[in-house]
């Protein structure tokens, strides 16, 4: 390969890359053939329902599982053969894992002793991200001394102080009550930006993952259904599956089309007066073609995803009710 050319393929190397990935449990094909490409730096989301395959995609990458079929790639390097060691990927389980016999401190120098790390950097690496973590003052006590969302900041520490190229992270919010949740969502985001780790997280949470994400990834019976930036994949889903499960929609029916007409969207009129727009957008919900949501210049300009799903309703029996569907570009 000449200089350039092999530039070319570090400038362009995946943090993460799944070409053809298959793996079977007996009867069940949990990820049936996916094609996925995460980039350096990314916040990352794999979504889907309970069942599609994101823990199982997320344990091929960590090395936990083999596939039957497919290439698994990290920063361009085919590691198929590596155990988990070997891969410079750490994972964070939604249950945390914790070692309960040992201290929060002895709990976040694990893996650097496995390494063989000195002491003497041990000991600083995990102050440094205790501190990071804000768990300053705790690495004496045992896990269950700690809240909830504290032994989840462990389980981050514990990750983090091995310096992973890419972070796994498998519902790590999943045990947290709502407030906490919200509040490690920013704090998981931030974090994420400070250290510009590639972080690959699974969530069936839509909310979350439409928050949090650069990209993600639909899952829906072990394959992809769409790939995106949550802009992308809110105002155009691929089909009727990613429409349905990514956000609140309402299916209106008009001259034999069927929509997915998002409820913020919806302008409601007085009895008899004329509808903003009204044209149709040639999209067809429940088909598996393109089910573009139709666009509203103003709700994409304030990302109106966020908490503003549930605030409207449109029933066909309230007067004037108007869906506003503006014409679909194409
Ligand atoms: P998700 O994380 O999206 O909920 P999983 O990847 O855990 O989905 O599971 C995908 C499918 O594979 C499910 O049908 C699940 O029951 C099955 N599965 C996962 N792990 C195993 C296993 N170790 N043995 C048998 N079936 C499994
Ligand atoms: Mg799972």
């Amino acid at each position: 390969m000449s200089d350039e050319r092999a530039g070319d393929a570090v400038r362009k190397a995946a943090a993460v890359r799944l070409e053809g990935v298959r793996k079977s449990y007996g009867d069940v094909v949990a990820v049936d053939g996916v094609d996925l490409e995460i980039r350096a730096g990314e916040f990352f989301t794999l979504l889907g329902p309970s069942g599609s395959g994101k823990t199982t995609t997320l344990r091929l990458i960590a090395g936990f599982e083999r596939p039957d079929e497919g290439r698994i790639e990290l920063g361009g390097a085919d590691v198929g053969d590596r155990p988990p060691y070997a891969r410079d990927v750490n994972t964070v389980f939604q249950d945390y894992a914790l070692f309960p016999h040992m201290s929060i401190a002895d709990n976040v120098a694990y893996g650097l002793r496995v390494r063989g790390i000195r002491k003497a950097e041990r000991r600083g690496r995990v102050e440094d991200v205790l501190r990071r973590m804000r768990l300053e003052g705790l690495g004496g006590r045992k896990p269950s001394q700690l809240s909830g969302g504290q032994r989840q900041r462990v389980a981050l520490a514990r990750a983090l102080v091995n310096r992973p190229e890419v972070l796994l992270l498998d519902e790590p919010l999943g045990a947290l009550d709502l407030k906490l949740r919200q509040e490690m969502q920013l704090f998981l985001k931030s974090l994420q930006q400070d250290l510009g780790i590639t972080f690959v997280y699974v969530t069936h949470d839509q909310d979350e993952a439409l928050t949090m994400s650069d990209r993600l990834a639909v899952f829906n019976s072990g394959r992809i259904e769409q790939i995106g930036s949550p802009a992308k994949v809110y105002e155009s889903p691929a089909n009727a599956f990613v429409a349905g499960f990514v956000g609140v929609s309402n299916v209106v029916e008009r001259g034999g089309r069927r929509f997915a007409v998002r409820p913020e969207k919806i302008h409601m009129t007085e009895a008899g007066a004329a509808a903003q727009t009204g044209s149709h957008a040639s999209t067809a919900a429940g088909s598996s073609r393109s089910a573009r949501r139709p666009r509203c210049t103003k709700a994409r300009r304030t990302r109106s995803w966020r908490g503003s799903s549930a605030s409207r309703t449109w029933s066909s029996a309230a007067a004037g009710a108007s869906p506003s569907v503006p014409r679909r570009s194409t």
